[in-house]
Order: structure tokens, then sequence, then C-alpha cells
């Protein structure tokens, strides 16, 4: 089988979605979906939720073996493969060491809900396995941004999974959606977030502005006047608030590739967060963003 016929049968969808800091790993699917699947805004709720039979993931791990390139990192798919049973996990991890022995780290995606079902034994017997970072959505830290957008977690539940995470190891990266509470709720949005990401370690924030997706939930309900979305330029100005008041304990990447629709913003947190506050006026003051309104 050459190269491209093994990634043909590796991989069933066209596309892969994964964050842009697992872009030099090896990439195994694993499931496919979201096991919540209810948030307003998620492009991914309609598709199918699945967890690939045992049998189709060992075969892809078969293969993956014989096009890996020597990768440290695996990646599982999926939009929140951690919610599998730890058992299934130990199972995919055995069958991953005992395949592809330069593997060192495995993440993925997971719910906060994900992590606070698995026991301080669980989390600590899949860590030393090797699952050792997680992708993890905060979206905002509202509590009433995250129950009108179904998110099914409070504040308080993500901040009881990030410490859990802490205390047993784990390395954490997490997305934040500027513009998620609309017009009426975006200072609020701008000082819950900012405050339960500067109680909690991440190594990576990832911003990525709301995008209303024709077909969503929340799409329909936009078309009805039930939500104010921002322009671009007032989400700007929410995430500077937002980085203003934030402080990290820790050093952490912040990146935000979806400003004006064009920019990329990205910086050390703590280090550089004046530098990122100028960069962000810098685009206020020359893009007359104001008074633009959505693309
Ligand atoms: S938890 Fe994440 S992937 Fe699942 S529906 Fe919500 S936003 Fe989408």
């Amino acid at each position: 089988m050459t190269r491209e016929e093994i990634f043909k049968k590796l991989y069933d969808e066209d596309e892969v979605y994964r964050s842009p800091i697992e872009s030099g790993s090896a990439l195994l699917e694993v499931t496919k979906g979201c096991s919540w699947g209810k948030c307003l805004f998620c492009d991914f709720i309609r598709d199918k939720k699945e967890l690939l039979p045992p049998e189709r993931i060992e075969e892809k791990i078969e293969l993956l073996s014989k096009v890996i390139d020597k990768n440290e990192r695996l990646y599982f798919l999926g939009c929140n493969p951690f919610c599998l049973d730890s058992g299934i996990l130990m199972y995919i991890m055995d069958l991953v060491h005992r395949n592809l022995p330069s593997v060192k780290t495995v993440s993925m995606y997971a719910r906060a809900d994900d992590v606070n079902r698995k026991s301080d034994e669980e989390l600590i017997m899949l860590n030393r396995a090797g699952i050792r970072e997680l992708h993890i959505g905060i979206e905002s830290g509202s509590d009433r941004i995250l129950k009108f957008h179904n998110k099914g977690e409070t504040a308080e539940e993500l901040k009881t999974a990030f410490d859990r995470l802490d205390r047993f190891g784990y390395f954490y990266h997490v997305t934040v959606i500027p513009g998620l509470g609309g017009r009426k709720l975006s200072h609020e949005h701008a000082v819950m977030t900012a405050k339960l990401l500067s109680s909690i370690n991440p190594v990576s924030i990832w911003c990525i502005m709301l995008k209303l997706w024709p077909g969503t939930p929340l799409y329909s309900i936009w078309e009805r006047g039930g939500f104010d979305q921002m322009t671009p330029g007032e989400v700007l100005l929410e995430e500077r608030e937002m980085l203003t008041l934030m402080d990290m304990k820790n050093p952490c990447l912040y990146t935000d590739s979806t400003v004006l629709n064009k920019y990329t913003i990205l910086g050390e947190l703590p280090e550089q967060k004046d530098i990122l506050i100028k960069s962000i006026d810098k685009l206020l003051s020359e893009e007359d963003v104001l008074n633009k309104k959505h693309n």
C-alpha cells in the first residue's frame, strides 16, 4: 500500500479539525462528533456521534505505524474523545504504546464534565498512560452566557476540572469565544472570562471570534432578533477589556487568529500583555473598525 493509500484509509473524513498547536502531531481517529452536541453556536452539533469500533481503531493504529515518522505527539481526533470510559481509553493507549513506540504524549479535546466524571484514580492512571494534554473549550466565564448557549457547564464546574488537571499533572489548552455574549452581555463576558482565566493555569489560550453558522440554533435565534451580534470591531474592544483584566500566574501563549477577520495577535502572557494591548489599540485606531459592519 502506498503512503497515499494508507492516509486515505486512516481518515474517514475529508477534513480534520484540530488546534493549530497540534499541527506537528500524528492524528488518530477515535471518535466522531460531540457527546454533548447541544451548544447553540456550535457547527459540530450536526455531526454524527460515533465511537469507532475497537477493531477499526486497532486497524488505524497499525496503519499509522507505517507512516508515523517518529512523532512523539499523537492527537486523538473527535470533539471530545476524553468522554470515553477510562477502560476504553486505557485499551487504546495500550495499543498506541505497543504499535507506536515513538509516541510520548497523547492529547485530545475534552469537556470539563468529561474530566469531572472521572475519579482521581482514573485521572492519575490515564495521565501515567500518556494522556498528558487536553484541549478544553471554556468559551466564557459567565454563567449567564454559558446557560444561554446551552453549554451544559458552569464556570465553577470548569474551574473544578482545571484544578483537578493541575493536581494530577495534566497540561491544558483552552479556547475562548470573544463576542459570545452579544452586545448585551459583552462587558460581563470580558470580566467573567478574565476572572476564570486568571484563576487557572493553561499552557495556551486560543481566542476564536464568534461566527454565526447557518443551520445552528444560534443562527435561527439571531434571524428572529434574539441575539444581538457584535461587529468585529466591537468584539476587539471586548477582547481588549478581557486582556486588560487578565492576570495570568504562569506563562501562557495567547493567540487570536480571528482579529477583525483578518489578523492574528500572538504573545506570551503575562510578559507581553502590554504589547498585545498596544497591538489591539493600533488596529483599533488604524482600521476605523467601529464604523464597520459584519463581513
Ligand atoms: S461541547 Fe464543544 S463540540 Fe460539543 S456541542 Fe459544545 S461547543 Fe460543540
